[in-house]
């Protein structure tokens, strides 16, 4: 969703800093067809910048679904909430894997489980052979 240039180099510092894997659903770039892209976690249009603070490695899936969204409302309270942060939050406080499927824990979790169908996705049956294969990331 990405409108600016991003150099060669701050696309590997981002991959690198992800250890290749999707900053939302944790899904390794090896793993999918379609490589990972670089999210702006704040998009352009809500004036996010193209700098490392503000980008985050994600599938093509979870890219797709935020699109440049950065909030969402919390079926639970019908409020507005953000989205999660990959810079600014840690990822095993708002959601838990079990068993391949992602729990949020929190309305941030969510949120962001709910608007990038995180467990609807394409992704579920590659998690579930990773976690068979005892190689999934340990966050
Ligand atoms: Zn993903």
């Amino acid at each position: 969703m990405s409108k600016s240039h991003i150099s060669a180099k701050l696309r590997k510092l981002v991959s690198d800093r992800a250890q290749n894997c999707c900053e939302y659903c944790l899904i390794p770039e090896s793993l999918t067809l379609v490589s990972h892209q670089v999210d702006h976690v704040i998009a352009e249009k809500h004036g996010g910048k193209t700098t490392e603070e503000n980008l985050a490695l994600s599938c093509s899936l979870c890219n797709q679904a935020k699109g440049s969204d950065i909030a969402s409302i919390d079926v639970e309270t019908g409020e507005v909430i953000r989205l999660y942060h990959p810079r600014q939050d840690q990822w095993q406080e708002h959601f838990q894997m079990e068993e391949c499927v992602i729990y949020p824990l929190t309305a941030i979790g969510r949120v962001t489980t709910q608007l990038l169908k995180i467990n609807l996705s394409a992704c579920l049956p590659y998690r579930k052979m990773l976690a068979q294969a005892k190689i999934l990331i340990q966050k």
